[in-house]
């Protein structure tokens, strides 16, 4: 069986036509399959919808966060919590066009364990938003050493590689670089990002800045090595300006460089608390994972049509364990 998971948040307009129409394409191609939506907090009537959705098709789980997460903890999640032997991301505003589904199905039974959805065109963006899509994949493909620039969330993985990614304990993750991190047979199928058609996109340049960053610094220590860098660049300025002020001070012109003291000074001080700020950073994150709360809550849940509350649910009827 495959499990589609959907994350959403406030996408009440997309619910019942991502249920329908992802139920069609896959019927169609008489895949047996899980629709898994995850509602990550919506603050609009998206679990509203998706009952309706639930209650009407039988192929609909559902779970609902107890507020705001973010799209990796609701990946996560829909994938601890889907049955399937293979498993598919994919967003709930049809971005990703689900007849790629089926192709990617194809390809798992051939025997491949990962199959990623790249993008062969991105769809309409600003121009600066591209730059910097461009600019933040090259850095995270230098760190994790695989070429990201066409990356996208949109993937099918095997139970093992599934079961893989759940097993890692970090809580930092970052779903589209580690499904390719954890190897696996590996294949990947082009699609065309599609025009959304209700609602908006959720990310701002600058919720977009921060989990650039957020990756980054998950997946790669090397702005803490630009502090090393920066630290050798200020030491050949040392020597340089060391041997010039000695020079001067032996040759009796020593009072002159007020100029000079000052911009050292600066150059120095901003250096200094630019890295204080990396390595600050980091140490935020490592506190961050050292904590170990739970990546997400889940406040309710509907499995076989019936919808329980998480962890307070003691009806008879209820087969989970909690
Ligand atoms: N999403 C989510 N939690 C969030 C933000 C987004 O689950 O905090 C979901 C959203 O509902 C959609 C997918 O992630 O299914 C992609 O979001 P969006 O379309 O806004 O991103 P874009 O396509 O613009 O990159
Ligand atoms: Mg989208």
């Amino acid at each position: 069986m495959l499990s589609v998971i959907i994350p959403a948040y406030n996408e009440e307009k997309m619910i019942a036509k991502a249920a329908a129409e992802v139920g069609r394409v896959l019927a169609g191609a008489d895949i047996a399959y899980e629709l898994v939506f995850v509602n990550d907090g919506s603050k609009d009537g998206t679990w509203e919808e998706i009952e309706k959705a639930a209650a009407k098709d039988a192929h609909v789980t559902a779970l609902c966060f107890s507020r705001n997460f973010g799209k990796e903890a609701a990946m996560l999640a829909g994938l601890a919590s889907a049955s399937g032997g293979c498993c598919a991301v994919m967003d709930c505003d049809l971005q990703h066009p689900p007849a790629t589904l089926v192709e990617m199905y194809r390809l798992w039974e051939q025997g491949y364990e990962v199959i990623e959805g790249v993008k062969r065109s991105r769809g309409r963006e600003s121009v600066l938003h591209r730059a910097s899509a461009g600019l933040f994949y090259r850095i995270i493909s230098k760190a994790a050493k695989i070429d990201m620039s066409r990356a996208s969330d949109f993937k099918l993985l095997d139970r093992r590689a599934v079961d893989a990614l759940l097993a890692m304990p970090e809580r930092n993750t970052f779903f589209r670089a580690l499904s390719s991190w954890i190897g696996f047979r590996t294949t990947s199928v082009e699609f065309d990002v599609q025009e959304r058609t209700e609602g908006e996109s959720k990310w701002t340049t600058w919720s977009l800045t921060k989990y650039a960053i957020k990756n980054i610094v998950s997946f790669s220590t090397v702005p803490m090595q630009f502090v090393t860098v920066a630290g050798f660049f200020v030491l050949l300025l040392a020597v340089v300006l060391g041997i010039q002020s000695l020079v001067k001070y032996f040759s009796g012109h020593a009072v002159e460089g007020f100029t000079t003291v000052i911009l050292l000074l600066l150059i120095i001080g901003s250096f200094i608390m630019i890295s204080l700020g990396i390595i600050g950073y980091y140490i935020a994150k490592i506190y961050e994972e050292v904590k170990g709360r739970p990546r997400y809550l889940i406040s309710k849940r509907i499995d076989n049509g019936r919808e329980c509350n998480d962890g307070k649910c003691n009806s008879e009827e209820c087969n989970r364990d909690h």
